[in-house]
């Protein structure tokens, strides 16, 4: 018998949408392209994503995994730091997430996709799709078999993030406006970690030539670094990328500090031009959730989060739709996952032109700004009662003005 619905992707969008729509009865296929576990980027949660993975059934699986528990994000620049703590959210937002190696992760994420239901087929990869009046129809190749088969069903959701599967196979692809910037990245063993509650912190150092970095421990052992550099930041320093990465780090007080025991366990992976959009989200029985529709920028730890939201939404109005109901689409998914997008957007402009790293190191702001700013750090990007989230261009033009 046909699916209902086919996901293309078992990443943590494609696994939230396919164990949503699996508990509400619907028969779901994914069809991923490769095998877990395999490495991927995306290490550090936000709070809401805790709130997504449980109504999707899948929040035991990842608390049963024991990653190491993250409780604020912590600026630095020299001697300044500030650190912003999840449990100074809005009452109702969760004060704590993880952060996971994403290989561990997302094979979690989908086993337990697979006990609620879902038929997750590994090393099938999508290579096109036909849309008609009543069904669609995707072409996939079976790459342990060699074989093409053809798959129908009632609709279909694209989770492929970096894959961009219906971007490219329907012309979707629209210029980001985010200007493209290179990250270099790996994981090491035996840094200086902070005590107690302060261990599972993301540290986001600013470091001296403007270039930012991320630190983020896990809980067995190792821990992720990297920097998110212009190109000519990459290109001022010489040797493999590995010695490029590490000079850069060693040049940061902070950093120095908390690396100078540590050792790399993973080649150095060199990444550029992730920012991404998309002209529409959604289509006469498709849409595209999570990387596969926007993806802006690493320094907010926004992406999985936002690829949850966006997949949850959407499995909320698959299920509507395929119940007979008339669904706004334009409204409801394009509207909601613009908006919710459109917060970061602002964050991630301002980070970059100068301002918000100044709000953010600011330690005399007022309570409730350092508040408003902890809940859209923690993932709340749909809860109207912010005024960041009313208005994010708005409310930061006017903290701006306050310092
Ligand atoms: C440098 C950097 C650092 C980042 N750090 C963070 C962070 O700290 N926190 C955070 O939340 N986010 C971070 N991100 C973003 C994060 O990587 C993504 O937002 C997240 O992985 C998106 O999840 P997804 O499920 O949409 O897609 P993915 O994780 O990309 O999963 C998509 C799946 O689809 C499969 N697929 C692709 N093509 C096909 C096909 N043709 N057929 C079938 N299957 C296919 C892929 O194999 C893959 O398994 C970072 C990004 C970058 C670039």
């Amino acid at each position: 018998m046909d699916p209902d619905v086919l996901i293309i992707g078992a990443g943590p969008a494609g696994s939230v949408a396919g164990s949503l729509l699996a508990r509400q009865g619907h028969r779901v296929i994914t069809l991923e392209a490769g095998t877990l576990p395999r490495f991927q980027i995306g290490e550090s949660l936000l709070p809401r994503s805790n709130d997504i993975l449980a109504d999707a059934g899948l929040l035991d699986a990842v608390v049963a995994r024991r990653y190491q528990a993250k409780n604020a994000a912590l600026f630095l620049d020299g001697e300044r730091r500030e650190r912003f703590c999840f449990a100074d959210v809005f009452p109702g937002q969760r004060t704590q997430t993880f952060q996971v190696p994403r290989d561990d992760f997302d094979q979690t994420l989908a086993t337990a996709a697979r006990r609620q239901g879902v038929d997750v087929r590994y090393n099938h990869k999508v290579e096109a799709i036909e849309l008609a009046r009543d069904q669609v129809s995707l072409s996939v190749l079976d790459l342990e078999a060699d074989r093409r088969l053809q798959l129908q069903a009632r609709f279909v959701l694209d989770c492929s993030g970096y894959g961009r599967v219906l971007p490219r196979l329907l012309g979707l692809e629209k210029r980001s406006e985010i200007p493209p910037r290179v990250a270099l990245f790996t994981w090491v063993e035996g840094d200086d970690r902070p005590p107690g509650d302060l261990e599972g912190d993301i540290w986001i150092c600013i470091h001296p030539r403007g270039a930012w970095a991320w630190i983020i421990p896990f809980s067995n052992g190792r821990t992720s670094v990297g920097l998110v550099m212009p190109q000519s930041d990459y290109d001022s320093v010489s040797g493999c990328d590995r010695d490029r990465l590490f000079t850069l780090l060693h040049e940061d007080p902070n950093i120095h500090l908390r690396l100078r025991n540590a050792s790399p366990v993973l080649k150095t992976v060199k990444l550029s031009g992730w920012a991404a959009a998309v002209t529409k989200f959604h289509g006469p029985r498709w849409a595209v959730t999570g990387n596969a529709s926007e993806f802006l920028d690493p320094v907010f730890s926004s992406g999985v989060t936002l690829a949850l939201e966006s997949s949850s939404i959407a499995a909320g109005l698959v299920h509507r739709s395929l119940s007979g109901e008339v669904v706004d689409w334009d409204v409801e998914y394009d509207g909601a996952v613009g908006q919710a997008v459109g917060v970061f957007k602002v964050f991630v402009r301002s980070w970059y032109e100068g301002d918000l790293p100044r709000i953010l190191l600011n330690p005399n702001k007022h309570g409730a700004i350092k508040q408003a700013i902890t809940a859209v750090l923690g993932g709340y990007v749909t809860d109207k009662n912010n005024p960041f989230v009313r208005d994010a261009e708005k409310t930061l033009a006017a903290v701006v003005k306050l310092q």
